[in-house]
């Protein structure tokens, strides 16, 4: 089940062919494009939040696997790049590399304006269906009344946190399956 999932390539090509077309095509002083019908428009910290994330993967992989290479020439093959890299370590290091991909597909998805995709998991909380994406705390939010901290303040959680959750839960699951 360990990187079988290639979401987060998906959507990290998505951003580059946005942000490419954009460079070629983009309308007036090309500052922004808008990438999904009524979602916010891409600003041109596009292209560093692209180099940042993918160099937060070459990073952590190159210091867990130091025979792993050069990282790819193409931004998205990095996600395959270092499961590859990877797959011979322990099932530990493996869940941390997983939940960092997950976490930045979750990251790539509202850099579209996607906030639906923080909806789709239980909040780590109270496992409740009622979590919205707070963009000026980067944080995601729980609905239910009774999910706070002990000043009655709403439980909310970072993407890593959230990606930790399901990568763990996989995880458990797969284990289950075998
Ligand atoms: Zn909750």
């Amino acid at each position: 089940m360990l990187g079988d999932d290639t979401t987060t390539e998906k959507r990290l090509r998505l951003l580059q062919a946005e942000f490419t077309q954009h460079e070629k095509t983009g309308p007036g002083d090309g500052r922004s494009a808008t990438l999904v019908h009524g979602a916010p428009p891409v600003d041109l910290g596009t292209l560093d939040y692209m180099r940042s994330a993918v160099a937060e993967v070459v990073t952590h992989t190159q210091a867990v696997a130091p025979n792993a290479g050069p990282a790819p020439a193409d931004q998205a093959d990095v996600y395959r790049w270092s499961r590859e890299s990877t797959e011979h370590l322990d099932i530990g290091p493996q869940l941390v590399r997983e939940a960092i991909i997950y976490r930045q597909g979750l990251e790539h998805a509202l850099a579209m304006g996607d906030t639906d995709a923080v909806r789709t998991h239980p909040c780590p909380g109270c496992g409740c269906w009622g979590l919205y994406w707070r963009a000026a705390a980067k944080r995601a939010v729980c609905v239910n009344r009774r999910c706070t901290d002990k000043d009655g303040v709403a439980s909310t959680w970072t993407l890593a946190r959230i990606a930790q959750q399901y990568i763990a839960a996989q995880e458990s699951a797969s284990r289950r399956a075998t």
